[in-house]
């Protein structure tokens, strides 16, 4: 059913990046499909000093081909307000109550007002504190705030930076975007392992011998050089992204399929998760750095980076969940950029037949695959009967379910859902302060182990454009006699 929405939009950073060309494009799918129609208005703040009508033609640009008709993307765009605004001046925000207040009664919003901070981490208190000084939050409606990753640098710049925001607004009002929880094959995971009996009593250290998460980039650092710099692999996909998806994987089923309920178990996921003496980082983890090879230049030959850079564009680790279902289940993840192809996968590798009694070679375990991008499918992988007319061999087959053309073009885009969701008051999709806080724990220790540690100039840049990775990221599944099952360099 489509609900429409009364809703104030403030972004600070209205003309960014990120506003142009996920904020826009996905107000305008939401406003074709009619969640937002009448009641809805936007007002975009940054420093250039834009006026309405140019705002209006950068707001078209970027929904540019979406459109059914002109008077369509006319309509839409017409909503949209600038105002020419530094966030560390006070004044702005006497003008922006001011429009605030003409727009709620012009729209009749209702006082429903969402402020989304598309802009650097550390305007964050700032802002939210203008909010509340300046009585720009409402009270005849809700106040949300949308935040953008990175939450934090490490664990105590996230306290503070969580300490600033939640100062104004309270833990139910924030909404911490991490966009992967806006795609649909990593929603699924909960309805394959809450909506399957087979897979609920299998969902345990009893079944399942290991899991493989693998976030790969074929494209390099591009124009982020300079934020990746300070960044790096292990903060910029690792702390967010993979512990997610780890969470999503290794959490207990929640009692109902609400916000609170998950993210409740959620934390209690993250929260089970060893955190890593550096004896025992140098045991699980891997750093990579790209070279060059396969007609792409290396990590250190890009612009704004040190040419003696050791900043890791590739992590590989093993993690262990110190719980009751997955106490013993290693969890292998690994994310890298220039890698052989751009991908998103899970697999959960189940444990092999304990006695194999046909006569034949080795049999496969069953594998479940979840490939969130680019295409999203879902896979199983069975032994069954080889068709013969003597014999009795055994082969493996796959069973696949993959959205087709039609179905993709109806998905809505991860921005799209989330922003559906937050108008909606529901954080299912969006990381609760104590996931953020166990996370961002778990990754310290890393960081903290490889700040420590001198890189052997010798051996890094350690792995080549185009390929999977260093060669340690495979030696550290050998060394436990599995390997990744997700391996592009040597598919047929
Ligand atoms: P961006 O293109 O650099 O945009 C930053 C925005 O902030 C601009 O609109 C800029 O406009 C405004 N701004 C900067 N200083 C200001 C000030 N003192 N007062 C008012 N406005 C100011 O960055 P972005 O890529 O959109 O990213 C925004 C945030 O989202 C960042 O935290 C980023 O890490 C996060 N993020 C972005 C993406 C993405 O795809 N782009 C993805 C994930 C997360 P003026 O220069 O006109 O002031």
């Amino acid at each position: 059913m489509t609900t429409k929405q009364k809703a104030l939009f403030i972004i600070f950073g209205g003309t960014g990046d990120l506003a142009q060309r996920k904020l826009y494009p996905s107000l305008f799918n939401l406003y074709k499909k009619g969640f937002l129609n009448e009641n809805f208005a936007v007002i975009g703040t940054a420093r250039r000093p834009w006026s309405n009508d140019h705002y209006q033609d950068v707001v078209r640009n970027s929904i540019s081909g979406m459109e059914d008709t002109a008077q369509q993307a006319n309509e839409f765009a017409s909503h949209f307000y600038y105002q020419s605004h530094n966030v560390t001046d006070t004044n702005h925000y006497v003008t922006l109550f001011e429009l605030a207040q003409k727009l709620d009664e012009k729209y009749q919003i209702g006082g429903n007002r969402l402020f989304y901070l598309a802009m650097s981490p550390h305007f964050f208190g700032t802002i939210c504190e203008h909010l509340r000084s300046q009585n720009i939050v409402t009270a005849n409606g809700y106040n949300r705030v949308i935040v953008e990753k990175p939450f934090g640098h490490d664990l105590a710049s996230a306290i503070q930076l969580n300490d600033d925001i939640c100062k104004f607004f309270p833990e139910e009002d924030v909404f911490r975007i991490d966009h992967y929880l806006g795609k649909e094959m990593i929603q699924n995971i909960a309805a394959v392992r809450f909506g399957n009996n087979l897979f609920k009593a299998l969902w345990n250290n009893r079944y399942i011998d290991n899991i493989q998460i693998t976030l790969s980039e074929a494209l390099g650092v591009e124009e982020r050089a300079g934020y990746y710099e300070t960044s790096g692999c292990l903060r910029d996909m690792v702390q967010n992204h993979i512990l997610q998806i780890v969470a999503l994987l290794t959490m207990n089923a929640p009692v109902t399929f609400s916000d609170v309920d998950i993210r409740q178990e959620k934390i209690s996921a993250l929260k089970a998760l060893q955190v890593y003496t550096p004896q025992e980082v140098k045991e699980n983890f891997v750093r990579g750095q790209y070279t060059q090879g396969n007609g792409q230049v290396g990590y250190r030959q890009e612009n704004q980076v040190a040419k003696d850079s050791v900043t890791e564009t590739f992590v590989a680790g093993k993690l262990h969940v110190n719980s009751m279902s997955f106490a013993g289940v290693p969890i292998y993840v690994r994310s890298g950029k220039r890698l052989a192809t751009k991908g998103t996968r899970i697999d959960v590798v189940f444990k092999n037949m304990p006695n194999n009694i046909f006569d034949c070679g080795q049999i496969l375990p069953n594998v479940l695959t979840f490939n969130v991008d680019p295409i999203p499918a879902m896979s199983l992988r069975l032994n069954s009967k080889a068709v013969s007319q003597e014999g009795y061999g055994i082969e493996d087959n796959t069973l696949t379910y993959t959205h087709d053309n039609a179905l993709r073009a109806q998905t809505p885009e991860a921005y799209e859902k989330l922003l559906l969701d937050a108008l909606k008051g529901d954080a299912t999709n969006f990381t609760h302060w104590q996931e953020v806080y166990y996370s961002w724990r778990f990754v310290d220790a890393i960081r903290q182990a490889w700040d420590q540690e001198k890189i052997d100039v010798e051996t890094f840049p350690n792995y080549e454009c185009g390929s999977m990775g260093p060669k340690a990221a495979f030696d550290l599944l050998a060394k436990d006699g599995n390997h990744w099952e997700f391996d592009p360099c040597h598919e047929g």
